[in-house]
């Protein structure tokens, strides 16, 4: 008997708006989990529709409760000896496939709608990458922007603290995301190894001296460069020669700047919270150098690339109405809406690929459809960091290193058969809905497992 919250319909009778006003009431005040998750339904219910073994069997509706949500308080003292008290979260959304597998953010927008619309994305992400990788994501609304080394050092060995007994690498192997890089990472592998008293691979991401991979830290830029290559090579074009427009300028953009520099194309812009850069001329390979340095070592302003280099800089504004051939969204969720979207349309881009995870809103994405644009969505376009991530895993069980060579090559293999399941189901009239065809694809390997796993 289905209980009060899944009521019978949602099974016999599957429909669109019904299934999201029962998440809706089931999950109230999480719009980031909501939104996420109709993105997914809307091609996967008719999907299911045609394939009455996963609507029999309760799929979508269990594949949208996380298996469990870890919610924790972290206590930790800061630099004039005041007590801090900050929320820790890990959200295990499912583990048909590998262990849970997927980032921690460090900020101070972090709450459960915000893990959870991102640990149910990573189910699907994971599952494309080929890898044996379940989902989940966590972290803290922790803010470390401005903290000491000290300060960030405390805050990570009190969230460890907590969070190793939640962990382990046959269990769930959390990565960085917003706000956790390799420092945060080597300071929680440093405490998980000193409580649990053993050296495990139990977080990726790590620095290479103690068992990290090579290209890691370029993984997410450079696949999503790869993946957004394949989407133009489908459509009988390429990077090369483009005018691109990047935003963010954390890991993410920065190697996909990188990448997209590599293959021939010309990076326009970058942003940070504060506004966006405007480089007319490109950023080549030396400005990147200088920008690599600025935001990972000095953790400086791009306002200080404008002053450097004599571009402009705007502040307070976000890139999108630069007129560019192809757009890479790489800052954060919901950074492009819907009148952004008509811009980039109006200005003639031809494509967009997501680095961040879901940083157009649907309305955007709505927009870009309508006008036939190609349209990576970040599950199908920014699963290379995660898919490194999980050769981090591979390499660690066998305790051995690859080379660079070996990883890039993977990667792009990875990414370029990522493309080809989005293609096998995303064709709809002439028109490849990379959307539709990346919900599809990652949902059939999860949804087959939870089938053969029988009721649970
Ligand atoms: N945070 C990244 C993502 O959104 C990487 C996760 C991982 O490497 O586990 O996919």
């Amino acid at each position: 008997m289905p209980n009060d919250n899944h009521d019978e319909n949602s099974y016999n009778n599957l429909s669109l708006d019904h299934f999201m006003a029962g998440l809706k009431k089931r999950n109230p005040d999480e719009p980031e989990f909501h939104q996420a998750v109709y993105e997914v339904a809307e091609s996967v219910i008719p999907f299911i529709l045609e394939n009455p073994k996963y609507q029999k069997a309760g799929i979508i509706q269990r594949m949208t409760e996380p298996d469990r949500t870890i919610i924790f308080r972290v206590v930790w003292e800061d630099d004039e000896g005041h007590i801090r008290i900050n929320r820790g979260y890990r959200v295990q959304f499912n583990n048909s496939i590998g262990p849970y597998k997927g980032g921690l953010r460090f900020h101070p927008s972090v709450n459960l709608s915000i893990l959870k619309f991102l640990g149910f994305e990573q189910t699907f992400k994971n599952s494309l990458t080929t890898l044996p990788m379940g989902a989940g994501k966590g972290g803290s609304d922790f803010n470390p922007k401005g903290k000491s080394e000290r300060e960030i050092m405390r805050f990570c060995q009190a969230f460890m603290t907590e969070l190793s007994y939640h962990i382990g690498p046959n269990t769930d192997v959390p990565a960085g995301d917003i706000g956790v890089g390799a420092r945060e990472i080597s300071f929680m592998f440093g405490q998980y190894k000193r409580l649990q008293h053993e050296f495990t691979g139990v977080l990726t991401g790590k620095a290479l001296a103690f068992g990290g991979s090579l290209v890691r830290t370029e993984a997410t830029g450079y696949g999503n460069a790869y993946f957004m290559e394949e989407m133009l090579r489908h459509h009988s074009d390429s990077i090369n020669g483009k005018v691109c427009v990047v935003s963010g300028s954390g890991n993410v953009a920065l190697y996909c700047c990188q990448k997209i520099t590599q293959l021939g194309g010309k990076v326009v812009t970058l942003s940070d919270s504060s506004g966006f850069i405007y480089d007319k001329n490109g950023i080549d390979e030396d400005k990147l150098a200088y920008l690599i340095k600025l935001k990972t070592v000095q953790h400086g302003r791009l306002s200080e690339y404008a002053a450097a280099y004599g571009c402009e800089y705007h502040e307070g504004e976000r890139p999108w109405g630069i007129p560019c051939d192809l757009a890479f969204p790489c800052a954060t969720q919901n950074e492009l809406d819907e009148a952004d979207a008509k811009v980039l349309v109006a200005n003639g881009c031809k494509a967009v690929s997501e680095g961040a995870n879901m940083p157009c809103s649907a309305q955007a994405i709505r927009v870009f459809q309508q006008a036939q644009l190609i349209f990576g969505p970040g599950k199908a376009a920014n699963a290379g960091g995660v898919a490194v991530s999980g050769l981090e895993m591979t390499q660690n069980s066998m305790r051995l290193a690859w080379s660079a060579k070996e990883l890039e090559q993977r990667l792009q293999g990875i990414m370029v058969d990522i493309h080809k399941q989005c293609a096998t189901y995303g064709e709809e009239d002439g028109y490849m809905n990379y959307v539709k065809g990346a919900n599809i694809a990652g949902f059939i390997k999860v949804a087959d497992a939870m089938l053969a796993y029988g009721v649970m």
